[in-house]
């Protein structure tokens, strides 16, 4: 059955159609032939988060939601929440044995994070050492794919890197994972900047409709149509970027494009056929969402039966590795 593939996504809470269009849409699609893990990863919402951990569970709790409601199917493919597989700890000790602290430093993202994100203190040792926690995720249950957007690469390769170097030690354990590079669509917030919780500017799977219109409604247009009279250009305008990835609607695209250019249509007139297309895509996600949000007991079943199976491949691993090193058995 196709690849085993991994991936995880951390609890920041609800999740938005930035995370839909760009992540869970495919993994709903790769389940279907491939065996695939898809992991909750707390333990790197603490890694950022651990002067205030309050919300970690919340946050895993409405993530989880929104992955059943997006599609992801326990019956297909393997869910869980990381903590739950403590072996993740104990692979990322064992990797972090071998891992120069040079490739750590010279981590990009690390490097970038470490500027950008002022308002908390970063500068820790398991921070430095996240993509080695990384790896671990992957590697425990040997991935072999690993879906990626053009700004995970170094990461990826970091994962390859520590998985040659160990099986350079101790033997051939670790497969190196491939990177399933896949097309992300462009989805602006509504301040027309990229979609992000940290911005304030998304719209999110679990929105109530008449939130969803509000915030289209107001979203940020081709500044140049101040006015009802004003053409505009749809390729300088984020209601447009939605369109390119809601609205499948060739035909009907084509002529609001051209009633923007010549101002025969209104900005709201526009937005109003972007609802209506993302509306069509999010009612049956809400209705699931709806479903499992009163079904609790349901839920807690799916992250039992999840952690179950995907520990039961990870001890396999961590015994190989426990032998491949030498310690008592
Ligand atoms: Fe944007 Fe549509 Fe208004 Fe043109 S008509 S500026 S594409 S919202």
């Amino acid at each position: 059955m196709g690849k085993r593939i991994f991936s995880g996504m951390r609890p920041t809470g609800r999740l938005h159609l930035g995370h839909l269009a760009g992540a869970l849409t495919n993994w709903v699609k790769l389940q279907d032939d491939n065996e695939c893990f898809y992991c909750i990863v707390d333990w790197h919402a603490l890694m950022s988060d651990y002067a205030d951990s309050s919300k970690i569970k919340s946050n895993c709790k409405e993530v989880f939601l929104d992955w059943l409601a997006a599609g992801l199917d326990p019956e297909k493919a393997t869910i869980f929440i990381q903590s739950h597989v403590p072996y993740h700890t104990e692979l990322h000790l064992a990797l972090s044995m071998v891992t120069p602290l040079g490739w750590l430093e010279r981590n990009p993202t690390y490097k970038d994070q470490i500027l950008n994100i002022q308002n908390k203190d970063l500068s820790t040792y398991a921070f430095l050492g996240y993509p080695v926690l990384m790896a671990a995720d992957i590697l425990l249950y040997k991935g072999e794919a690993v879906p990626v957007g053009e700004d995970q690469t170094a990461h990826l390769e970091l994962t390859r890197e520590i998985a040659r170097r160990f099986n350079n030690f101790y033997g051939d354990i670790f497969p190196e994972p491939e990177g399933l590079f896949t097309e992300t669509p462009k989805v602006p917030g509504t301040d027309g900047r990229k979609m992000s919780k940290s911005y304030g500017n998304s719209i999110d799977i679990a929105d109530e409709p008449e939130v969803i219109w509000e915030k289209l409604r107001t979203m940020m247009t081709d500044p140049a149509r101040e006015r009802r009279k004003d053409p505009g250009d749809p390729a300088k305008c984020p209601v447009w970027d939605l369109h390119k990835v809601f609205n499948k609607n060739a035909a009907e695209k084509e002529s609001l494009a051209e009633g923007c250019r010549t101002a025969g249509i209104g900005c709201v007139e526009c937005k109003k056929s972007l609802y209506g297309h993302v509306m069509t895509l999010l009612e049956p996600i809400q209705q699931r969402r709806a479903y499992y949000e009163t079904h609790g007991d349901e839920v807690t079943d799916i992250l039992r039966e999840g952690a179950k199976v995907a520990k039961e491949v990870a001890a396999k691993t961590m015994s190989e590795v426990v032998e491949a090193i030498g310690f008592v058995e």
